[in-house]
């Protein structure tokens, strides 16, 4: 019998590590769990092309459909892993089924980390990491734009550039917030948000 391997996180690197162990020759089950609703796609045309509504969402997709049946991985999309059971090896997810594994992969990649600033809460505050921040984004046809990240990082001025140059509106606004590490005594970089006016969906 085959040993069986769950990939929990079904990013680029949960579909790289499907790739990786068919192609060295793993011929066991192979189950891929994504809390998302999509098959694994990648991220950086989301802050980019993608965004501003000049890269189609298939292209964003990192295999076709029938990849996945075809190198018999087993994908189950809008699940999530609620628990590891290590004593009987197995991972509980939130519907209910326990799947049992020989081997098990954490793929699960990075979490958005929220604002906890006064005001976070407030509506037109955007995050922007999945397909559904984006289409959240669009949908909410936004005059305003925040993107998040720990650290000053270049997805903040990516889509500032991107922005600015399809609005070719050189004085778009943009505001890097500041934040004390509570953990330095030095002022340090640890989110940096853009506040950026445009129509997105204009
Ligand atoms: C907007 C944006 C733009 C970027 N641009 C660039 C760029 O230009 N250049 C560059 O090099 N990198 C870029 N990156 C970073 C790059 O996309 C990431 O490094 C890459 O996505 C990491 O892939 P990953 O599979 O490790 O993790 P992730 O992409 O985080 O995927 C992990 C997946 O696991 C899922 N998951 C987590 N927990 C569970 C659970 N319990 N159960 C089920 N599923 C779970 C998550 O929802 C997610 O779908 C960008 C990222 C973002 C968000």
């Amino acid at each position: 019998m085959p040993e069986n391997i769950v990939i929990i996180g079904a990013g680029q690197a949960g579909a790289q590590a499907v790739q990786s162990l068919r192609a060295e020759g793993f011929a066991g089950p192979i189950t891929l769990v994504g809390d998302e609703a999509y098959p694994p796609y990648q991220r950086p045309p989301l802050s980019k092309a993608y965004l501003l509504g000049t890269f189609e969402r298939p292209r964003l997709f990192l295999k076709a459909d029938a990849y996945y049946a075809e190198s018999r991985c087993e994908l189950l999309l809008d699940t999530s892993a609620k628990a590891i059971h290590r004593a009987d090896r197995t991972v509980e997810l939130t519907d209910g089924r326990k799947l049992a594994y020989d081997k098990l992969l954490l793929a699960t990649g990075a979490r958005v980390r929220k604002l906890r600033c006064p005001g976070a809460d407030l509506p037109g505050i955007h995050y922007l990491k999945t397909i559904a921040d984006v289409d959240g984004l669009q949908a909410a046809n936004s005059t305003s734009l925040s993107a998040s990240h720990n650290r000053c990082n270049p997805i903040c001025s990516t889509i500032a550039n991107h922005c600015r140059s399809n609005t070719r509106d050189s004085n778009l606004p943009v505001q890097a917030l500041r934040i004390r590490n509570p953990l330095k005594d030095e002022a340090l970089l640890v989110y940096s948000t853009l506040e950026i006016s445009l129509p997105l969906s204009s």
